[in-house]
């Protein structure tokens, strides 16, 4: 990363904007090619790389649309000054929805009660509420039931006549979409695309979307009108072995080396001791540990970049810390240590990391502790302003 710009804390997490605007970019582009248009999935904050400013860069790439989990996320985008369509899908037993609808969010609605509680705030605040009507197609998670899908549809379509709330869209999510070719893919097409007639037989003229990141990626048959890529945006490929669109990985963690010394052959390293200098050896401190969201897993099987060179972790990660074995290469406390990123120096990746323990990068991205681990964005080109750093850690994005 840029070297003007060192690590201010012990374990930092830089965000490139750029290359979420870039990704998004290619995504759109993609997605544009079928006609659709694109929402950029920026639950979790940003999967981790701050909600705002990767909504900003996705808003930049060509993105129209958001996507979030909750109606909180989606305020708080609002409040952050960001006027995009936002749609939000998972809401709480007996949610209120009266903010989400004078602030204009979309609501994703899979149940009678919801749609209640939407018809409920928008008679209130005597305005029509924005809806996605959202059919389980074969996740069996969120969703309305195919048994309940005709009785949903026209208590909507009521609804809509009494201009209580606008149906603007059917939508569904695919559970294999990672594997081209699952035969779940078409078969969760087919059921959408029943239900989708169901609601045009109500009278109603909705908008569809299905394709995550690796659907926009493998399945142009199923854009549709918009796609919601989220993983993608933040330049890590859901779709092992697709490399036709070129993503970047946006998100790096670094740290810098807080103690250098030099022990013998036979010395051991770490709680338990599992990691033993096979020679006289340098070591080196790296201040970042399982509470920063390291995980702990990577003990033993996992190197840093440091010094130029890639070096293994010694022995066991701990919760504030953990060793690096430099050998006899000079290396000194502040060097940099990178412990992820994009992999262009020959870093490891996130991708790496998930690989290591048998996990997803979505949760190397979206599993390191803020405040602990502090973001810094590099921003996009003409959106100036202090890093989050200067001003005490608040969290910028
Ligand atoms: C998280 C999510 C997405 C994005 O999925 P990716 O695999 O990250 O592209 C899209 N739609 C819904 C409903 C989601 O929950």
């Amino acid at each position: 990363m840029d070297a003007s710009n060192p690590p201010l804390s012990r374990a930092e997490l830089v965000v490139d904007a750029e290359a979420i605007r870039g990704n998004v970019a290619l995504l759109a582009a993609q997605a544009r090619r079928s006609g659709a248009a694109t929402m950029a999935v920026v639950k979790a904050d940003g999967y981790g790389h701050g909600a705002s400013t990767a909504a900003r860069a996705a808003l930049a790439g060509g993105a129209t649309w958001l996507g979030v989990r909750s109606q909180a996320e989606a305020l708080a985008l609002r409040a952050d000054g960001i006027i995009a369509d936002i749609l939000c899908w998972l809401h709480e037993a007996d949610e209120d929805f009266t903010e989400a609808v004078r602030h204009g969010v979309t609501i994703s609605v899979a149940a009678q009660a919801t749609l209640q509680a939407v018809v409920r705030a928008a008679r209130q605040l005597g305005t029509t509420a924005d809806i996605h009507l959202k059919i389980d197609t074969g996740l069996s998670r969120n969703g309305a039931t195919r048994d309940d899908w005709p009785a949903l549809v026209a208590a909507a379509a009521e609804a809509e006549s009494a201009g209580q709330v606008s149906v603007d869209a059917v939508w569904s999510h695919l559970a294999c979409a990672d594997e081209p070719g699952h035969p779940s893919i078409d078969a969760q097409a087919e059921r959408f695309d029943a239900a989708y007639r169901v609601a045009c037989d109500a009278g109603l003229h909705p908008m569809r979307h299905l394709a995550n990141s690796a659907a926009t990626l493998t399945r142009p048959d199923l854009h549709f009108d918009l796609v919601r890529p989220g993983i993608a945006c933040y330049g890590l490929n859901p779709v092992p072995g697709h490399t036709e669109v070129r993503l970047r990985p946006a998100m790096t963690l670094r740290s810098r080396v807080a103690l250098v010394k030099r022990v013998p052959a036979g010395e051991g390293v770490s709680y338990g001791l599992t990691w033993t200098a096979p020679r006289d050896t340098t070591l080196a401190l790296v201040p970042v540990g399982y509470a920063d969201g390291m995980p702990r897993l990577l003990s033993g099987r996992m190197s840093v970049w440091l010094a130029g060179a890639r070096r293994p972790i010694a022995g066991r990660i701990c919760m504030d810390q953990f060793v690096v074995d430099c050998g006899d290469d000079p290396v000194r406390p502040g060097d940099p240590v990178v412990l992820f990123g994009a992999g262009d120096h020959g870093e490891p990746t996130a991708t790496e990391w998930a690989d290591a323990i048998g996990t997803i990068d979505y949760e190397i991205v979206t599993g390191l502790y803020r405040p602990r681990a502090r973001r810094h964005v590099v921003d996009l080109p003409g959106e100036s302003g202090p890093p989050e750093a200067a001003h005490n850690g608040g969290d910028r994005a």
